[in-house]
């Protein structure tokens, strides 16, 4: 139990940012938010899904669309130059958040998965052919891990995976054996979504580099809770999604090294994306927006940077600090159950997040009861299917968690899950 935990962060003040952590859940579902049968004050931990949103960033999006809402890059009017403006400024916040070069090589998608698909669909389809290698980890999301499988099949490449050891950590020795000279892309997870395990993903982009294959890091879970320097890692595309950041739904952010990027043709066609168009051939735009084709998304890009602007204010190391003690905590508070089983490394290294089972109770029901206590989880496999078939759990239960966390919200967990398992005793 936890007695007057100090914070490498100021939590108290963090947590008034955000309306929606004083709400109460627990009455029935509505769709228009707290009625009068919510009465718990909610926990929220299940930020490695989404993470919630402060004022700050909500504020640009309605400063947005109060006062500058227009399409970018092709009005010559005031709100457009406007947007345009503040749509690539974004692109630089990006870049300078992870030292990228510049807006260059930071493309706006979807999210961490369309930017996977971006890069296997322009890149894979082209490069790779029979007699080519991918080699992935045996602990990436599906977003990484069917992207590639999917594209292995139509181009006849063959998909590897690097084994992970019995404390969920990535074999490297079998990295070596695996990544040879018929390997064009590494494939990995920075931080594993299941395992909370920290990758050491400069030493997999070497790796790759050494066998002049490129290397793609999923950063999904890494971006939002660490520093990331994608020229230290040295990867040549990094990946992840707004919406675990601060940000809204709808933004994920693809890097990749400009002289790769320029090399490749586009995924999606259109307007937006071209430089020239005859009804026989058409030329493409500079880098990113050769990437963007369409009305891209505005609203999500500047509301991006209002996300990132508030995490540097806290300053990422401050961050990775608080995400470590929770996940710690989390990790000594579960673990001193016998009927646990926490799936990852040890509660000192990892992300901030702790995926676990009880006995007799299936991670479903669990985080049913748990949401009766007013305790947001996630239930099922994560998107890591395969990785849950290898661990021999169908699924697991997730507490994953952010900057307005404490420890006395992962108490309610702990007391949560043990009143679960008094029910199903
Ligand atoms: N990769 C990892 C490690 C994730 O945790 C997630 C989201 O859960 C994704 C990729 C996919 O992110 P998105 O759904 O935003 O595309």
């Amino acid at each position: 139990m936890s007695t007057q935990q100090t914070y490498p962060i100021d939590v108290e003040s963090i947590r008034q940012d955000f309306p929606i952590l004083s709400r109460k859940v627990g009455g029935d579902v509505t769709v228009a938010g707290e009625s009068e049968n919510d009465t718990e004050p909610l926990v929220y931990l299940d930020n490695g899904a989404t993470s919630q949103t402060p004022t700050q960033v909500v504020d640009a999006i309605v400063d947005y669309y109060y006062g500058y809402n227009a399409n970018v890059h092709r009005g010559i009017h005031q709100l457009s130059q406007e947007a345009s403006v503040a749509y690539e400024e974004a692109h630089d916040r990006v870049a300078a958040f992870i030292n990228a070069n510049g807006r260059e090589e930071i493309v706006f998608t979807k999210n961490t998965t369309e930017a996977m698909n971006l890069v296997a669909y322009a890149w894979g389809l082209e490069a790779l052919g029979p007699g080519d290698s991918v080699v992935a980890t045996e602990m990436e999301h599906h977003a990484s891990l069917v992207t590639w499988q999917q594209i292995c099949k139509r181009t006849g490449a063959e998909i590897r995976y690097i084994q992970i050891d019995d404390e969920g950590r990535l074999d490297m020795d079998h990295a070596a054996e695996l990544i040879d000279d018929s390997t064009r892309m590494v494939s990995a997870v920075h931080v594993s979504n299941t395992l909370g395990t920290v990758n050491p993903v400069g030493d997999l982009c070497d790796l790759a580099h050494e066998h002049d294959a490129f290397a793609f890091i999923d950063g999904a879970q890494a971006v939002p809770t660490r520093p990331v320097d994608v020229k230290a890692i040295d990867a040549d595309f990094y990946a992840f999604s707004g919406h675990k950041m601060l940000g809204p739904t709808g933004i994920g952010v693809l890097y990749g090294k400009e002289e790769i990027l320029e090399a490749m043709n586009p995924y999606l066609y259109g307007g937006e994306m071209i430089r020239s168009v005859t009804y026989e051939d058409s030329t493409w735009e500079d880098l990113p927006w050769k990437f963007e084709a369409g009305t891209p998304v505005i609203e999500q890009g500047i509301a991006l940077h209002a996300a990132i602007d508030y995490l540097d204010d806290i300053g990422m190391e401050n961050v990775q600090k608080h995400e470590e003690l929770l996940a710690e905590y989390a990790y000594d508070e579960l673990s001193a159950y016998d009927d646990v089983t926490i799936y990852g490394p040890p509660g000192d290294d990892r992300g901030g997040l702790v995926a676990f089972n009880v006995d007799g109770v299936h991670a479903h029901d669990l985080s049913s009861i748990l949401n009766d206590y007013a305790v947001a989880i996630r239930a099922g496999d994560h998107c890591t299917q395969p990785l849950h078939d290898k661990l021999g759990a169908p699924a697991s239960a997730r507490a994953s968690f952010y900057i307005y966390n404490t420890t006395d919200e992962i108490d309610r967990l702990v007391e949560a899950v043990d009143a679960a398992r008094q029910l199903f005793a």
